[in-house]
């Protein structure tokens, strides 16, 4: 997910703003993001069963891309290719209040209540927003990166963030909760990313 101030900034990570001589550099260069079109963003991510150090390396590898988009506040693994059920979401840098970035494996919803429309974006959809209802407060129970099950009770942006990350691992993307109406309204800027050229090509 994106904020919702946007700083003028291009959404692609530069893959090659990494100097190429620190080959210590080079490992924490930022993944690829997929975009609208991609059919991986419409795959269901499967559950992890052990987190071991390919885990904790994706987890930072998603943290280094995320920060390096400059205005991303959640991103799921989907969201670079990979179909595990892994999502991060750090809302400090716009929060009121102080907040650590969340990072969990096989998130699940536990329970939700109450209803909030707040705008949204997607770092897979570039410059596309709309409001979007979704339940105001979750529990929300997943694994963390130290292997430990914790719960997360959620509310505001941070519930909104979670609930849209864990919508990519089940292939949900946010213009789907919006009315065909809403929608139709999006077409054009969305064929537009699906045409838009890539580096690495849009799959
Ligand atoms: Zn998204």
């Amino acid at each position: 997910m994106q904020k919702r101030k946007r700083k003028p900034t291009n959404s692609q990570p530069a893959a090659d703003a990494v100097v190429e001589e620190e080959p210590c550099l080079r490992q924490t260069a930022p993944l690829q993001l997929r975009y609208y079109g991609d059919p991986v963003l419409r795959k269901k991510a499967e559950p992890v069963a052990e987190i071991t150090d390919v885990e904790l390396q994706l987890a930072e590898k998603m943290l280094i891309t995320m920060y390096a988009t400059g205005n991303g506040i959640g991103l799921a693994a989907t969201q670079v290719g990979v179909l595990k059920r892994f999502l991060i979401v750090d809302i400090s840098e716009v929060a009121d209040e102080e907040y650590e970035p969340v990072m969990l494996f096989n998130p699940e919803i536990l329970s939700a209540e109450g209803e909030a429309v707040a705008e949204e974006g997607c770092l897979s959809i570039p410059n596309v927003t709309a409001d979007v209802k979704r339940p105001e407060k979750v529990v929300i129970e997943g694994i963390n990166v130290e292997s430990e099950q914790v719960r997360i009770e959620a509310d505001g942006l941070l519930a909104r963030a979670l609930q849209h990350e864990i919508d990519h691992l089940n292939g949900v993307l946010f213009i789907d909760r919006l009315s065909g109406l809403k929608r139709q309204l999006l077409a054009g800027k969305l064929r537009q990313i699906q045409l838009a050229e890539r580096p690495g090509g849009n799959r």
